[in-house]
């Protein structure tokens, strides 16, 4: 029999509506596995009792079959109800029952008075919540090395380790998630992606992840990082997991986050099992040049080739500012993060310094003590660029090169369905590596930037092993609100190939 930890979400959700399995069992099983392996520091949030809870009162109504929830969406595809199934979030979207922390000393012991949207979408299908993950400090990091948060069972700040080799990084921000979805301590967990924090930590720990179009879910309750890029989404070992999250996830949320779309939530399971033939799969020339490690390389063209078995046709194109997406991106999201970052001044919520003169000595002290490194650095980045003589150089500039960024995806999407190709330039790195290279981390970003600038869906789907028998990811990028197809696309890959299946050692 297979472990209740190698089972898909589908998977349990069927075996708990079939009463094969109770909530409680299945939650207990999960917590004792995040228990056994703090060592790899995901975790930075339990609460036994809120979890059982949660899963009591889910057996309660999968005994009197009132199971609550339909995966969201219209229903029609594989989508039943995923009542009692646990998850876990990273722990930049607000929880009541937890505390919330973005990874940041700002917010030590602080707990949120209210749910973050997705929180209480995802609970009220019945989903359970085993705990928050860690993640770089507000979100700002490609390795999860910027966390000032203790994890569970430690006392210091510890970084995450990658499942498949604990001597590296799982990526970040949302390092604590994918870590967690490999190591089978969670079946899922949500992310957030504002500049590839969701694909480039599921490449690098060998999962599936899905950011969807900006502005399809909903941003309230996420704690701000960039507010024009940031988007909530899945993290599961399966594209058919993620589009059943997903569906539970988006929707419009119009009173709460001014930037919702205004478009009903899908049942995003109803198309995963739709042909590709004919397919036209794009294949941007930048995406393959001189900095792509030859290990990544050899894994996605080879993926590109399955494709091709499958029946979709390759067809070059070209998005020729790649390489521009790096400092446009360096630019506007620590200006919006200078800006949003500014509601931490010690008075209304989080650390505020203990020893200070007057109110301008206790805001310099509370943000020197409560910001890391990487904060202090965006935040200065951010106030240079948007400051007066400066704004019109670089933020403006930045804005306009984001724009054209935008068309050249909607001119190659007149010559091609999705987009496809790496999603980093090279397998994990050593934990400590990059890490007094800021730089270094920013420009192993540059496959990602691109979608997110445009406000486009991506996601990364496991696509073979490179250097070190590590991961690699391959990026799939669909037109606005074509999640749907991105899943399916994924899907159809997935039931070709069994790279998602493959599981780190020791898990
Ligand atoms: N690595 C990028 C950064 O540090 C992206 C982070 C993210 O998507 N949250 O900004």
């Amino acid at each position: 029999m297979t472990a209740l930890h190698d089972l898909s979400v589908a998977q349990l959700a069927a075996k708990l509506r079939a009463k094969d399995v109770s909530a409680t069992e299945t939650a207990q099983h999960f917590l004792a596995r995040a228990r056994a392996h703090a060592s790899l520091c995901t975790f930075v949030a339990i609460d036994e009792e809120v979890t059982l809870r949660q899963a009591a009162a889910a057996d309660v109504r999968l005994a009197k079959g009132t199971a609550i929830g339909t995966g969201g969406g219209t229903g029609g595809g594989t989508a039943g109800s995923l009542e009692g199934v646990p998850i876990a979030h990273k722990d930049i979207f607000a929880t009541k029952d937890f505390l919330t922390t973005a990874g940041s000393r700002m917010l030590e012991g602080y707990r949120s008075p209210f749910n973050s949207t997705i929180v209480s979408k995802l609970e009220g299908q019945g989903i359970i919540t085993l705990g928050k993950l860690n993640c770089d400090e507000f979100a700002m990091g490609s390795s999860n090395e910027n966390s000032a948060v203790a994890p569970v069972g430690h006392t210091a700040p510890t970084p995450v380790k990658n499942p498949w080799d604990i001597t590296r990084i799982p990526g970040g921000s949302s390092g604590g998630s994918a870590a967690a979805v490999a190591a089978r301590l969670t079946p899922a967990a949500t992310g957030t992606d504002t500049g590839g924090s969701i694909r480039q930590p599921a490449s690098f720990c060998g999962i599936t992840g899905i950011k969807p179009t900006y502005g399809r879910a909903s941003r309230y309750g996420m704690v701000a990082f960039a507010s024009s890029l940031d988007q909530a989404g899945p993290m599961a070992r399966t594209a058919e997991d993620c589009a059943l999250l997903l569906s539970a996830m988006c929707g419009p949320d119009l009173d709460r986050d001014s930037t919702s779309l205004d478009v009903a939530a899908e049942d995003y399971t109803r198309s995963l099992n739709d042909s590709i033939e004919g397919l036209r799969i794009g294949v941007p020339k930048e995406f393959f040049g001189e900095g792509l490690s030859a290990d990544v390389r050899t894994a996605v063209d080879a993926a590109l080739n399955e494709y091709e078995k499958l029946g979709a046709k390759l067809v070059p194109v070209s998005l020729p500012r790649t390489e521009l997406s790096i400092p446009v991106y360096y630019i506007i999201a620590p200006a919006e993060a200078s800006s949003n970052l500014s509601r931490f001044d010690g008075v209304k919520f989080g650390h505020r310094a203990e020893k200070y003169i007057d109110l301008a000595d206790m805001y310099k002290k509370t943000r020197a003590e409560g910001f890391g490194d990487e904060v202090k650095r965006r935040i200065m980045i951010g106030a240079y660029v948007l400051s007066h003589g400066y704004y019109d150089a670089y933020y403006l500039q930045a804005q306009k090169i984001r724009r054209m960024i935008a068309d050249d995806f909607q001119q190659a999407f007149t010559e091609c369905d999705v987009i496809a190709g790496p999603v980093a330039p090279t397998v994990a790195w050593k934990i400590g590596e990059k890490s007094d290279d800021p730089v270094a981390n920013y420009l192993a970003d540059i496959f990602t930037l691109p979608a997110s600038l445009a406000g486009l869906p991506g996601m990364s789907l496991p696509a073979g092993f490179g250097a070190g028998h590590m991961p690699v990811g391959m990026q799939l990028i669909g037109n606005y609100l074509q999640e749907a197809r991105l899943l399916n696309v994924a899907h159809r890959f997935q039931q070709a190939t069994d790279w998602h299946v493959r599981k780190p050692e020791g898990f």
